[in-house]
């Protein structure tokens, strides 16, 4: 049964939207064939992430094999560097968010094996890649050799290198107690200590604090509340206070309230309303918000964000990894 269906609704209205799955997979699968529109050259920097996003969606779609499986293997590879990381596509630098990503699409595909066979030093190299952006004063990574600090890769670091079974090349105490740092007095956490609290940042220090099995340090009522007056009136998800709401933020505000057990403090039912009318009924894909130009970033997290509603035909997605359920429980036997 759908979560936006029930007794007492106007047939016909935008809130009754159905999923258009077969859309939504048929646009993912086109991605990949548009070498020659300007809107891939214009998105080769997030290339690699953009093949995670979409490889995840069509998973939750019901689609696993939607993509090329051995081209797929294929392009991650020809993104690794000598250092062990990954660029965003062959030739650019390594950096840890697309290091994460060519971890989650091979663990996805399993084919973690590749790395040993056919990478650049076998998945020990990509660890100490990951490994050598801690700061060993204060716990914190570094996305790349320009130093830059940033929780998503604190929770990027965990993330890649739990599912490699190698956390145990990196200071995990220290990671931990930085991320408490980053915790404000309203609930929420930011981008640093002291930083202003944003739901993005949330979903990176209770991922990384559900990573290290520290999710005990959260005081859950305080951040829930924070997390749930996220809300707006039309029931999507904003970041921040006073912001317009966001298609993306049903994931990271969903996921973080998910893994505190207090999803059900927002109204689920609005939420995959607002979250549809997002949807291009047409062409498929998924926009920040109604009428705007979809783009597989949003596609991949309002399907994520659906999925953590238990809404209809969408697979079981982890909120913790962001990767399909199915995945993390046969990696991590959990
Ligand atoms: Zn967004």
């Amino acid at each position: 049964m759908s979560l936006v269906s029930g007794p007492g609704r106007a047939p016909n209205t935008l809130s009754d939207q159905k999923l258009c799955i077969e859309k939504h997979v048929e646009y993912i699968k086109k991605l990949d064939s548009r070498k020659d529109e300007l809107e891939y050259w214009l998105t080769e920097h997030l290339r690699l992430n953009g093949v995670y996003w979409g490889l995840t969606a069509l998973h939750l779609l019901g689609h696993p094999d939607g993509l090329p499986r051995e081209d797929a293997i294929n392009f991650v590879l020809s993104c690794q560097r000598d250092n062990g990381g990954f660029g965003a596509a062959p030739g650019h630098d390594a950096h840890i968010l697309y290091t994460v990503s060519a971890v989650q699409i091979l663990v996805t595909l399993d084919a973690v094996d590749e790395l040993e066979k056919r990478g650049l030093g076998g998945k020990r190299k990509v660890g100490s890649f990951i490994a050598g952006l801690q700061d060993k004063e204060t716990g914190s990574f570094m996305g790349d050799e320009w130093g830059e600090l940033d929780t998503r890769f604190l929770y990027g670091a965990f993330n890649a290198l739990s599912l490699l079974n190698l956390l145990d090349l990196v200071d995990v105490d220290k990671a931990v107690s930085y991320v408490q740092q980053c915790e404000n007095l309203d609930g929420g956490y930011g981008v640093s200590p002291g930083a202003e609290s944003h739901a993005g940042q949330v979903f990176t220090c209770v991922g990384a604090l559900a990573i290290a099995g520290r999710l005990d340090l959260i005081d859950k009522d305080r951040l829930g509340g924070w997390l749930s007056e996220r809300q707006v009136d039309n029931g999507g998800l904003n970041g921040r206070p006073e912001k317009l709401e966001d298609a993306c933020y049903s994931w990271w505000v969903g996921a973080s309230l998910a893994m505190i057990d207090k999803l059900h403090w927002v109204d689920g039912s609005k939420l995959a309303a607002s979250l549809l009318r997002c949807q291009d009924p047409e062409a498929g894909g998924f926009a920040d918000r109604p009428g705007h130009a979809v783009d597989v970033f949003h596609t991949h997290f309002a399907l994520a964000g659906l999925s953590l509603l238990k809404y209809e035909g969408v697979g079981e997605i982890d909120p913790v990894y962001c990767l399909p359920r199915s995945i993390t429980k046969k990696v991590l036997s959990t």
